[in-house]
């Protein structure tokens, strides 16, 4: 039977999988559900396949825990919970998340990288709630009966099947050329098959190349196959008779297996595990895993999702996996390391999968010795960089080979992740030798890469120095992981002890080069070999040593050689001291960049700290005299210290005077530094508090910064969170920046200026930071160390290094030095440092001080230096420090004489703070007093000097363009209010006085000041003209070209033209030539054109930057004179316009006025507005550009009335001085259209206009008053018109077609009528007659408002006369206002009543509209008023819940399952496939991305996205520019996260999103864009038109 299937498929596969040409989608899914796996199923089951899957299930059901197991996508979220997670490697899809426990932990999030899986439901991974509710065994009801036993025919035939297919699968997949096909599979014809494979080698033009030939097709057909092959979900062989080799591909679709039917889970995993029956036994999956390398991408996805869904889900069937993985360990590396393709398709990253199961890295280790096994591989593939003295050498290596070669030890962490709590003897066996393996491969670092000082010339190559740091930053946690395995059980730490000296001795890396000689000084004497570090070659690769120090901690009674043990590290922190003297500098860069890293928070725990470690060791063994005299020979000072030799040479006194700054701060380390635990009583917690401390005495810090400065343990934690509140304060954040962590007042006593962990600008800085802090609160400049805590016993024999002879002769000689004032001889550091040292001394117990006979002698004569110090005025700086050591000493001999020697430690330093306390506030009162008068001295002659300086440079003072009278709006309200007697009313007869008269205005280009003044010069306000979405109610519509736009503005203001001013005046003539330098000198400028658009005339403005495209003319309107008729005028209006309109009386326009340089820009100005506003090429005969003047000027005011509403601001008054200047000198360059434009295309736009308010029955396509916007038509009709008409019965008739606009829109949607006045009453029954119904006073009320308000702002611009007060304090919209304003009755049914003789007819002819009626029918769509105001869509509170949304994401246009981009826009909620070909689009036959082409639409080329994955927002405006802008998430430190880089939960932020929101109300997208881009200066531009 089994030959049957097997013909079977030999017959079907090539069918299916053999095709020309892509399948249609989802057709070869068909073919292969009907085709293969059905008929299959109905084997295996023997019956109806879903019959026989429901009875498995009932099987599984009484089966135990279940684990997720999803599989994730490159770019999925996963999550992992800090509190509860074994190791970061342990994640959780996100459904689990949602539904387990930790959603309420701290937990952190990213994006997956692809391959892995979800843990949930694996016990071993989490310390707590391993299961979600789904997944949680305990919730499904377990029903325990015989039933549940699985069929045993259905277990043979599933074995039999199973072992069939996966040994085709094997069989196809692991092909060799020599092989033949079995009888079975062999197809009569002779037909070959080219298969080709997806490397990362070949480019896409190679292999379309190499196609053509080989295929002898043509180019197009070569592509089609290319991409088919880049696809790589499954790769289709192509017939051709002329290809030599012959395989066929077939990916079996063990779907069966891969679901929860755990029986048949079972036979799988035997038959994937059962060793096969040929010679060399090799189970199919083995077989499988080592050909992994060979196989392709597609079919290595699909045989590690076979892996994962069945005997990674079993506890007994992955240990046997894990034991056949560690078989094979060696080589999967070694085909990984020569592989082509990424990690993450590497069979080789399963290892995360089962090193990091606890249980099972322990069986490993004991079974299958798999630390021994994977050092070692890495050994093996090193060896090559080895070099004649067996260390490694990594000059000219493959960065490429050795990045793959460092993943391997990722590996040995995992292993070492968990430590054992139980040691057995295998465990301890097996360790210690994986441990001595271990060491092995640390000899071959021990002192490689070694330096020599360079003298004369500076090195010709920079050594390699990343491949060796990088290995130490790989070995890091597993060293330390190493130190903590063996403290973990005694037997263990002591032979690794051994182990690790052994080693050490046995390196015979930078050996002596001669015999050892005497060295004398203060009659002591040190045998020891002599050693230059700047002579001889030094390494700073010492791991060996290190290890040893770190076991040392925890073993104390050994009898060593300490000096030698000593040697190493000694050398490497003396080579630091001279790089930092400048003796390396012709080493180059490369030798400081090791240093660097020393001493960094990336390596310095086991690299700097170690040795700081060794040394402390070394000091509490070894004689003090002794130890000091070896420092002083290693830093090479030991005969200057002796007087043995001097030079004059200056710049070797300076690296003398360096080195012994250096060598002081050794000694302070050495004897004061004593966070570790081990060395002193503290503990983990204290040590990282102590580092928070100092990082926050530089400055305040944000939590991501801090983290970034501590050092991580293998989790990846810091241990930040459970010390920063006890030491910090948090700091908000504001709608920009972000939360900062503050030090707390009392913690500031534990600064100490020698931290060893500062850099050195960190040093100079949190210096700085902390002496000025001191003298704001007035206390003394003397930074004095914090006294530390006690020594173990062990290590408390170095505080005898603080009274040994030698360290009192060096104390001396450099007192001595600095006495004796020759200023080349010392330096202010050092007398800092010794008075430090001597502080330490003073701390010294007393009785440490009776031990040494020599102490009070010594302390005498160091007083004696000390009083001389004082009056020292070269070490003024110092005075502090140097004061207050003598204050100490006073009450230190005080107590010591008193008490004797007897006297405790504690006492001493109670006594001793108390009594110094009164002293110090005595002194610290009267400088107090002292630095006040000077402060005040100093501040009186500051002022003098500020005076002078004004009187002198009055001119420059002068000259200050922003002067603060023009950017206060208080002051433009105060003009507002001067003529408060005149009379407040806009239009008609009772206008007000009107004042439109510009200022004398500033050039801020040649800072002269000029009228403006028709006749004068031009004078230019900067302007940007963009289109705008802003206020549509109809978002995503297009402007046709058929409609009736530009003429007329549709009610639903779909797409506007906005022209915003950052308010900056200049003379034209100035702009002109600043412009025009300004295109050729960016024209050079690197992607210039990325910021500016010069092509369209864009500039920043000369003073604040803001991005602009044109300039509007400022013009001084005459004040309209108009001539109001008499009586019942609107009529007779009405009479005149239709004179006017059948051309038989023309109006008698004024003409033109203005110098020659004012009609220049206004046609300037309007030329942009034309050619933005409409997308087209730049036309002045177009008859569109005064239209576009005036929709533009109507739609900026519109804009500006729906910004104020939205920020809630009275409609007078709370405009900024620069967007009221810009309304009124757009509104009166708007005016002047008229004036300047040829008239008989005004009077047809006139004639036009007209016929919508006074519609002529018989004329065709004039729009009905549902489809125009009446602002619009308003400011169309006001501007047209000049002084030529009676302004008053114009806006009366505009004012009574828009409400009855808005009555008819509202038809239908109110019932419910308020109590009418009288007037009202006559109007409804005057509207009923008239045929118009749906009657709702406050409706239209409502509706009518927004129109008012525009048209109070818009004759205020107009005309200069001032509104009423109340409008400029209430935000509210008082109606009654707004109508005396613009003088129309308070009760506006009125006007029906007042014109009734007119209106009647017009009603009846405006709803005559064929329009009109199809829209009551519900057949066109109705606008209603009051337009709703566009905000950004509602984002969720919390971000996961965008992610999740994010990961349900389907590309509309393909399915394949590659990485996709969501991303969503801000403006219409929808979410889009960005930066992948699958979804571009064609915009004005260019490709562009999905977000262009959206933004394009939906927000007039203006974008506003959100990244979903990356966290980021995205502006975007006209196709070619965009800026990436930090999204409103912040995490609980205030901070925002871009690209989930820290994936800490993130929450919404409201007041950015506001402020976002404001942003694009206010039209400042693109000027934002400008100023971002500036600063960023890209140097390799992002496509942003393919985002
Ligand atoms: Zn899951
Ligand atoms: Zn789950
Ligand atoms: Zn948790
Ligand atoms: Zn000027
Ligand atoms: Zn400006
Ligand atoms: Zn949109
Ligand atoms: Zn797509």
């Amino acid at each position: 039977i089994g030959a049957a299937i097997l013909r079977y498929l030999g017959e079907q596969v090539p069918l299916i999988y053999c095709l020309e040409t892509e399948p249609q989608q989802g057709e070869e899914e068909q073919k292969v559900e009907q085709r293969l796996l059905y008929p299959l199923e109905c084997f295996l089951f023997g019956e109806d396949p879903c019959v026989g899957l429901q009875k498995l299930q009932q099987y599984n059901s009484s089966s135990s825990a279940q684990q997720c197991g999803r599989v994730f996508k490159e770019g999925e979220t996963v999550y992992s919970c800090r509190d509860c997670a074994i190791d970061p490697t342990c994640v959780l899809c996100i459904e689990c998340f949602q539904k387990s426990v930790h959603k309420s932990h701290r937990y952190k999030m990213h994006a997956s990288a692809g391959g892995g899986f979800c843990d949930c439901g694996d016990l071993e991974a989490w310390k707590s709630g391993p299961c979600c509710s789904q997944h949680d065994p305990g919730t499904s009801v377990t029903m325990e009966t015989d039933e549940c036993v699985m069929d045993p025919g259905l277990r043979e035939r599933a074995q039999m099947l199973f072992h069939l297919l996966l040994r085709y699968m094997t069989d196809m997949l692991v092909w060799k050329e020599t092989y033949e096909l079995s009888e079975e599979l062999k197809v009569k014809e002779d037909t070959y098959f080219c298969v080709l494979y997806n490397d990362e080698h070949h480019s896409y033009d190679h292999v379309i190349y190499t196609l053509q030939r080989a295929l002898a097709c043509d180019q197009n057909q070569a592509q089609i196959y290319t991409a088919l092959i880049d696809k790589e979900v499954s790769i289709r062989s192509i017939p051709h008779s002329l290809t030599q080799s012959a395989y066929r591909l077939f990916i079996p679709h063990f779907i069966m297996i891969s679901g929860p039917e755990i029986g048949l889970r079972e036979v799988f995993c035997q038959v994937a595990l059962e060793p096969a029956a040929d010679n060399n036994q090799l189970c199919l999956i083995s077989r499988l895993m080592l050909h992994d390398a060979k196989l392709y991408k597609g079919a290595r996805k699909v045989v590690h999702e076979l892996i994962f869904s069945s005997l990674l889900m079993d506890t007994e069937f992955k240990r046997q996996f894990a034991m056949k993985f560690t078989e094979h360990y060696k080589q999967l590396q070694e085909d990984f390391i020569s592989d082509d393709h990424q990690r993450n398709i590497s069979i080789t990253a399963l290892s995360v999968q089962i090193f990091t199961v606890p249980t099972l890295a322990r069986q490993l280790i004991e079974e299958g010795s798999v630390i021994k096994v994977i050092i070692d591989t890495v050994m093996d593939m090193m060896m090559e960089h080895l070099d004649s003295n067996n260390r490694f050498q990594f000059q000219g290596h493959n960065p490429d080979k050795f990045f793959r070669v460092q993943v391997i030890f990722h590996d040995l962490r995992y292993i070492l992740i968990s430590k054992p709590s139980v040691w057995t003897e295998t465990l301890r066996v097996k360790f210690l030798e994986g441990l001595r393996i271990f060491l092995h491969f640390l000899c071959c670092m021990q002192g490689m890469e070694e330096v020599k000082r360079q003298l004369g010339q500076h090195v010709e190559v920079e050594p390699e120095w990343e491949a060796g740091l990088t290995l130490q930053m790989q070995l890091r946690h597993i060293l330390a992981m190493f130190q903590d395995w063996c403290s973990s059980d005694e037997r263990v730490l002591l032979l690794a002890f051994q182990e690790c000296h052994r080693a050490l001795m046995s390196c015979t890396n930078q050996p002596f080069r001669s015999e050892p000689t005497d060295s004398y000084m203060c009659k002591q004497i040190l045998h020891a070999r002599p050693y230059k570090v700047s002579e001889e070659p030094v390494s700073i690769h010492l791991p060996i040593s290190r290890l040893l120090a770190g076991v040392c901690l925890c073993v104390f009674q050994v009898q060593l050689n300490f000096t030698e043990l000593a040697e190493q590290p000694l050398r490497c922190v003396v080579l630091a001291a001279q790089v930092c003297a400048d003796m390396w500098r012709r080493n180059g860069l490369s030798l400081v960049s090791q240093v660097y890293y020393y001493q960094d928070v990336k390596c310095r725990d086991e690299m700097f700290d170690k040795d700081v470690i060794m040394l402390q060791i070394a000091a509490s063994k070894m004689d003090p005299n002794h130890f000091l005299m070896l420092v002083l020979l290693r830093f090479e000072l030991f005969d200057i210290f002796n007087d043995n030799c001097s030079s004059k040479d200056q710049v070797i006194l300076k690296q003398w005077n360096r080195l012994t700054e250096e060598m002081l701060y050794l000694i302070i380390i050495i004897a004061g530094e004593r966070y570790v635990p081990g060395i002193s009583h503290v503990t983990k917690e204290d040590v990282t508090m102590r580092e928070v401390i100092h990082l926050l005495c530089i400055e305040p810090m944000a939590h991501s910064s801090l983290v970034k400065s501590l050092p991580e343990n293998e989790s990846h934690e810091t241990g930040l969170e459970t010390v920063i509140s006890k030491v910090a304060i948090f700091k908000k954040p504001g709608v920009s920046g972000h939360g900062l962590y503050e030090l707390k007042k009392e913690c500031l006593e534990e600064f100490n200026p020698f931290f060893y962990h500062y850099s050195r600008p960190q040093h100079s800085k949190a210096e700085e930071a902390q002496k000025k802090r001191r003298t704001q609160e007035g206390s003394d400049k003397a930074l004095r160390p914090p006294v530390p805590p006690p020594f173990c016993p062990a290590f408390s024999n170095i505080v005898y290094l603080l009274c040994c002879d030698i360290f009192i002769h060096i104390l001396k000689r450099i007192f001595q030095k600095a006495a004796e004032d020759r200023s080349n001889r010392w330096t202010e550091p050092m007398i800092q440092r010794v008075c430090a040292l001597l502080f330490m001394y003073l701390l010294i117990d007393t009785d440490v001080f009776a031990f040494s006979e020599t102490g009070s002698r010594h302390g005498k004569s160091l007083f004696h230096f000390l009083t001389k110090m004082k009056s020292l005025p070269s070490l003024k700086a110092q005075n502090d420090m140097i004061m207050w050591n003598l204050q100490m000493f006073e009450v230190v001999k005080c107590l010591r004489e008193k008490s004797g020697p007897v006297m405790t430690r504690i006492q001493t330093q109670e006594g001793l703070s108390h009594n110094a306390s009164d002293k110090e506030k005595a002194e610290r009162k009267r400088k107090a007093e002292a630095a006040k008068a000077h402060r005040q001295k100093i501040m009186a002659q500051m002022s003098a000097m500020q005076k002078n300086f004004i009187e002198s440079n009055k001119m420059l003072y002068d000259n200050v363009p922003e002067s603060s009278s023009q950017s206060d709006t208080a002051a433009s309200v105060d003009s507002f209010r001067m003529d408060v007697d005149e009379s407040r009313v806009a239009v008609g007869p009772q206008q007000g006085v009107c004042s439109t008269d510009w200022e004398a205005q500033i050039c801020i280009l040649c800072q002269e000041e000029q009228e403006v003044q028709a006749q004068a010069p031009a004078m230019v306000l900067t302007a940007c003209v963009q289109r705008s979405t802003v206020l549509t109610q109809n978002r995503g519509k297009t402007l046709s070209p058929k409609g009736t736009y530009p003429l007329f503005m549709p009610p639903d203001l779909a797409v506007g033209t906005h022209t915003g001013s950052c308010g900056h005046v200049m003379h034209a003539t100035c702009w002109q030539k600043y412009f025009e330098a300004v295109q050729n000198t960016t024209r050079n400028r690197l992607h210039a054109d990325l910021i500016i658009d010069l092509e369209n005339g864009e500039y920043m403005c000369p003073l604040c930057k803001s991005l602009c495209n044109t300039v509007i003319p400022l013009i001084p309107v005459e004040p309209s004179k108009l001539n109001y008729f008499s009586g019942s005028c609107a009529g007779r209006f009405l009479e005149a316009s239709w004179r006017h309109c059948h051309g038989s009386s023309g109006l008698s326009l004024s003409q033109p006025k203005f110098s020659r340089s004012i009609t220049e820009m206004l046609g300037v100005c309007a030329n942009t507005v034309h050619r933005v506003g409409l997308q087209t090429a730049p036309n002045d005969l177009c008859p569109y550009v005064p239209v576009m003047s005036w929709n533009t000027c109507a739609y900026t005011i519109q804009a500006t009335d729906n910004m104020l509403q939205e920020e809630g601001k009275p409609l007078f008054g709370s405009l900024q001085n620069r967007q009221l200047s810009g309304l009124k000198a757009l509104v009166q360059f708007s005016a002047a259209q008229r004036l300047k434009s040829s008239q008989a295309v005004i009077q047809k736009h006139f004639a036009d206009m007209l016929a919508v308010l006074v519609p002529v029955p018989n004329v065709e396509n004039t729009p009905s008053i549902l489809e125009v916007d009446f602002f619009h038509l308003l400011v169309s009709v006001f501007l047209f018109t000049g002084s030529a008409y009676n302004h008053l019965y114009l806006l009366h008739l505009l004012t009574m077609a828009h409400m009855l606009q808005v009555l008819l829109a509202s038809h239908g949607k109110h019932t419910h009528t308020l109590p009418e006045s009288d007037a009202t009453l006559k109007c409804k029954i005057f509207m009923l007659r008239a045929g118009v119904t749906g009657f709702c006073v406050e409706g239209v009320k409502r509706g009518v408002l927004p129109f008012l308000r525009c048209a109070a702002l818009f004759f205020n611009c107009l005309t200069g006369v001032p509104p009423p007060e109340e409008l400029s304090e209430s935000p509210e919209s008082q109606l009654h206002l707004l109508c005396s304003y613009l003088s129309l009755p308070s009760n506006l049914f009125q006007l029906f009543q007042d014109h009734r003789d007119v209106v009647t007819t017009l009603i009846k002819r405006w709803c005559e509209n064929t329009a009109i009626s199809k829209a009551l029918k519900g057949e066109m769509q109705i606008i209603r008023y009051p337009h709703k105001r566009n905000r950004l869509i509602d984002l969720p509170e919390d971000y996961s819940v965008l992610l999740n949304q994010a990961s349900h994401f389907k590309c509309p246009n393909s399915s394949d399952d590659e990485r996709k981009h969501p991303t969503l826009c801000l403006l219409c909620g929808v979410m889009l496939c960005a930066q992948s070909p699958c979804c571009q689009e064609q915009l004005n036959g260019e490709e562009v991305g999905a977000c262009t082409a959206h933004a394009a639409i939906c927000g007039a080329g203006v974008g506003m996205f959100l990244r979903v994955r990356e966290c980021e927002i995205v502006l975007m405006a006209s196709k070619t520019r965009g800026s990436p802008y930090p999204a409103p998430y912040l995490d609980d430190y205030g901070e925002t996260d871009p690209q989930l880089g820290r994936g800490n939960p993130l929450h919404l932020c409201p007041e950015r999103y506001r402020k976002l929101l404001h942003m694009w109300q206010q039209h400042c997208v693109l000027e934002e864009i400008a100023r971002s881009l500036e600063v960023l200066n890209v140097m390799f531009p992002f496509e942003w038109q393919m985002l």
